[in-house]
């Protein structure tokens, strides 16, 4: 991978984890407990505490993904950046602008 590209893909997983952090920091506010004094009525609590469990889910895939989008910085620092962990090929840009934590190439990812 060129140079050019690896300050491209730095910049969109930096944006990505901006973004990233920027949704968790409302997601942790979201998904604080519910007062069991607070003065909803029974339904609307019952919906609130629905959609707290829905918030809880995607905070911990949030972080789960924030891992790898820091993983991915440490491969570019490390030079390994988009290379494909299996077939040790590179992995297409169109991919990684998509997903650009990626570790494998579609191939492998399919397999
Ligand atoms: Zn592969």
């Amino acid at each position: 991978m060129t140079s050019g590209n690896i300050d491209k893909f730095r910049m969109l997983l930096t944006e990505t984890m901006n973004e990233l952090n920027e949704s968790i920091k409302y997601l942790k506010e979201a998904s604080r407990p519910i007062e069991p004094s607070c003065a909803l009525g029974r339904l609307t609590r019952m919906e609130a505490i629905g959609e707290k469990g829905v918030n809880e889910a995607i905070l911990a895939r949030s972080k789960a993904r924030l891992i790898r989008l820091e993983n991915a910085m440490e491969r570019i620092a490390a030079g390994t950046y988009g290379i494909c962990v299996k077939c040790k090929q590179e992995i297409p840009g169109g991919r990684l602008e998509a997903v650009p934590e990626a570790l494998i190439c579609v191939n492998c990812a399919g397999k």
